[in-house]
Order: C-alpha cells, then structure tokens, then sequence
C-alpha cells in the first residue's frame, strides 16, 4: 500500500510540537539489550538490601575494573581511577578526565539508603507468649505496606571489643523470615475504620521472632530468653550488644521480572538503587572522559541526608579539597565550573491513580530517564530549581548521546511532593540537575521500573561522562 502523504498540518505538528518518544516503538532493538543489563541489576540489587552492601558489592565491582584507593597527594593522569569508601556507606568512584579538575567535574550522586523498619536500640520484648522486636520506621514507606510482608534482618552489631558482626537472615534459601501481623479482616472492623495512614500504626510495626520458650517456670521472659539463647549461640551476643547495633528489616523478597512480557523489573530498594547502578556502570565503563567524574552513592537520603555519611555533610568537600590538593587547585574553581546529576527516582504516571497527575509533565514507563528541573512542594519549597542554562547542557549531552529522555513533575501541583539530594550540591555552588528512572508504586515494599527506562538511564550516564 502506497504511503499516505502527510498533510501540511502533520508537517507543522512534527516540526513544532513536543512529543515523548516510547523507547520500545523508536529502538525495539534494545529491548534485548535492556535485558541483558536488567541481569546485573537485580543481582545487584540482592546484594544490596542496606547501604552497606551495597558499599561492599560496588566496590568489588570497581576493584575488578582497576580501581584503586585513592592517595592523598598522588599525581593522576587522565583515565586513572579511583575509589574512596566512608565509613562503609559512601563510595566515591572517580576517573581522571582530559581537562585540568579547574575546569570542573561531572558528578553523578545517587542514594543508596531505602525506606526501611530499623530496630529499636533496646528492641526485645516478649507478650503473651510471643517474643518480637520492637521498630522505628526509617523513612516513608506508607506503614500498612508493612503488614504481612516477609521481612529480612540485615545490619550489624558491634561487639564491645570492636569486633564487628554482620547480619543477614531471610536472604538464602533455608532461611527463616520474619513479618509484622495484621489483622483478619473477621475482627478488622474498627481497624478499617481507621484513616489509611493509620492503618497500621508506628508502635504497631513489631516483628514476630519466636514463639517457643526456655523450658524452666521460674523464668519470668522465657520466650524472650529462648530467642537470646538461640542468638547467643549462633552470634555470640547478648542483650546489650543490641545497644550497638544497627539492625534493620527488609522486605525478603529478590527481584523479580514483572509482566508477560517481562519488560519490568520488581523490587524492593529501587528508590534509588536503580539509579545507582546505572551510575557505576556508566562510571566503570568510562575511559578518558573530558572532565573528572565524581560517582557518589550517599546515605540518609530518605531522612533529610543528615548526618556525616548524608549529603548535608562535607564529605563530598573534602573530597574534593583532597583531588584538588593533588593538582595544585583550588576546591571553588573546580565547584563553580562543575555539573551535577542528582540521580534519583521520580513517580511514574500510573492510570490507576491518574487524578493525582498532571499527564502533560508527569514521567511514563518506557520513555527514558526524567529530568526533574525541580522537587519540592508548596511552591517548589525545599528544591534546586535546575537554571535554563543548566537545562541546555544537560539535555545536550542527553540528544548529542541519542538517548531517549523525558521531563517530569513529581504529581499535580500541592498534591504532595518530594526532595532530594540536588539542593546540597548546588549549595556548594554547583549546577545541578535532577535525572532518573520513573517508578510506579516508588516508596512501596515492592516497586517496578522498566528495563528499557533503566538501560537508557545508564546511557544517560555515558553520555554525561564522555
Ligand atoms: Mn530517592
Ligand atoms: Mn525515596
């Protein structure tokens, strides 16, 4: 059939109006590779509950692709790399460019912490026969999300000499799980009365660990006591090593393939794991680029990035008060001439939920990685609003890369919002701009993104290193 010949108003529409571009109808050749790198993601998100193993996991990836510690004062020249790790939950990946640093660096920050139940400091109880750990949630899964989930124990405790025990229960196969009760909906009358927000409460999320007791009646906590004994024989602690403990719960499950046509990926720890790993897989596999490049993975993103593994804090400066140093520079020429991705996840449009979005500036599956220009609620409140200026540089890398990208609004205006890690890096005056892959059900035990919206973002990342 002979082609229909566009109308000259199809010709002006094509040339004039904006159109997101759907990766899978433009580049259906990549589907195949979108799998293949969907791969490594989800091994790297099993190995990666909690910021620390995430640390450990991408630093053996960058030792096997020649990364070295970083020195204080050594001379490097272009396409060295090297690896600097705070303490544990920070891991700044960096390759020499082709530019003096004075002419800046090309960050790419993502986070590595997820919303999570951490344990009480003093977390053991036992009630009406039944031994728990008590929890204070870390950051904002919506609490009812919680409720029969399969839960892992991941963390660590530090034993009174320095010694340190790692912990990881509900991960390999023979594992028991663990999980927070709810109710049967026979007797959840009044329970479903409650707003959703609370409809399961903050000292309701208490985690269910035994159910058998020490065999001796004059023991007043014995099914407590059975837990501690099984734990002392199996770590060697006992009650107060819990007081120097970082223990958290996790949903148990790996990620998974989602649909028939498996073009998504399932997961707990998505936000923003994701980002992370395109952002060190664009990292490992850069060359020589023009400028250094700064791959950071930062911590306590979910709780305002307080705290000295946060982004609040200098580490990021004093990093680069150390590259710096090395040749000969100084830290504000390199920070004024610098670009930044703040690599995190933004909200896919989900049609289920459609009234919370506005559909012309909301972020889709399958159309490339979002470039937020700005967070923040209440009137952009608490967001670096990326410049114009900062706008064309990034969207030039991302079209002289041929990556397929699109803009993207967290919802409709005062519907809610969000922040992010943008606004600390462009407070030490750098230009920075928010890039990342849409998620649908961000912020549940179980998020999904798409395989194409995760490869296309870490080639969103080479472009930027180039
Ligand atoms: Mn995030
Ligand atoms: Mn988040």
């Amino acid at each position: 059939m002979e082609k229909e010949k566009k109308t000259e108003g199809q010709l002006l529409e094509e040339k004039l109006c904006y159109k997101p571009e759907h990766i899978a109808k433009k580049h259906p050749e990549d589907i195949q590779e979108a799998e293949k790198f969907a791969e490594g993601y989800k091994e790297f998100l099993n190995h990666s509950k909690i910021e620390r193993e995430c640390v450990i996991y991408t630093s053996a990836l960058a030792e096997k692709a020649g990364y070295k510690p970083f020195q204080r004062g050594m001379k490097y020249k272009t396409g060295d790399k090297v690896c600097f790790i705070n303490r544990g939950k920070n891991i700044i990946l960096t390759t020499f460019g082709k530019q003096p640093i004075s002419e800046g660096v090309h960050f790419n920050i993502a986070h590595i912490d997820s919303p999570r139940l951490d344990l009480k400091p003093n977390p053991l109880y036992e009630s009406e026969e039944l031994a728990y750990a008590k929890t204070h949630y870390y950051g904002g899964i919506r609490k009812y999300q919680w409720g029969v989930t399969p839960l892992a124990m991941h963390g660590r405790i530090m034993l009174s000499d320095g010694k340190a025990i790692d912990l990881d229960v509900g991960e390999n196969p023979g594992d028991p799980v663990f999980v927070v009760t709810d109710l049967l909906p026979h007797l959840a009358a009044k329970q479903s009365d409650r707003k959703l927000r609370d409809g399961l409460k903050g000292e309701e999320l208490n985690i269910l660990l035994g159910s058998i007791p020490v065999d001796d009646e004059k023991v007043k906590a014995a099914f407590k006591l059975k837990l501690l004994s099984i734990l002392n024989e199996r770590y060697g602690i006992t009650e107060r090593d819990f007081l120097r403990a970082e223990l958290t719960m996790v949903p148990a499950q790996k990620a998974v393939d989602v649909g028939f046509d498996r073009s998504m990926i399932g997961a707990y720890g998505q936000d923003d794991k994701v980002c992370a790993y395109a952002a060190v897989m664009a990292e490992l596999e850069t060359k020589e680029p023009e400028h250094t490049t700064v791959t950071l993975l930062t911590d306590k993103e979910e709780i305002g990035s307080a705290g000295c593994t946060g982004m609040s804090s200098d580490v990021l400066l004093h990093y680069l008060e150390d590259l710096a140093e090395c040749e000969g520079e100084r830290v504000r020429d390199i920070l004024r001439n610098s670009l930044c991705l703040s690599a995190d996840v933004n909200a896919a449009y989900d049609p289920t939920f459609a009234d919370v979005f506005e559909k012309n500036n909301s972020s889709f599956l399958n159309h490339g990685p979002v470039l937020t220009k700005y967070t923040g609620s209440r009137g952009k409140s608490g967001s670096s609003d990326a410049s114009a200026e900062t706008m064309q540089k990034i969207i030039k890398y991302m079209d002289d890369g041929g990556v397929i990208w699109q803009i993207g609004e967290l919802g409709k205006v005062d519907e809610g919002g969000g922040g992010t890690i943008a606004q600390f890096i462009a407070d030490m005056d750098v230009d920075t701009v928010d890039l990342g892959v849409a998620v649908l059900a961000m912020h549940a035990p179980f998020e999904i993104t798409s395989k194409l919206d995760v490869y296309y973002t870490y080639k969103a990342f080479c472009a930027f290193n180039r």
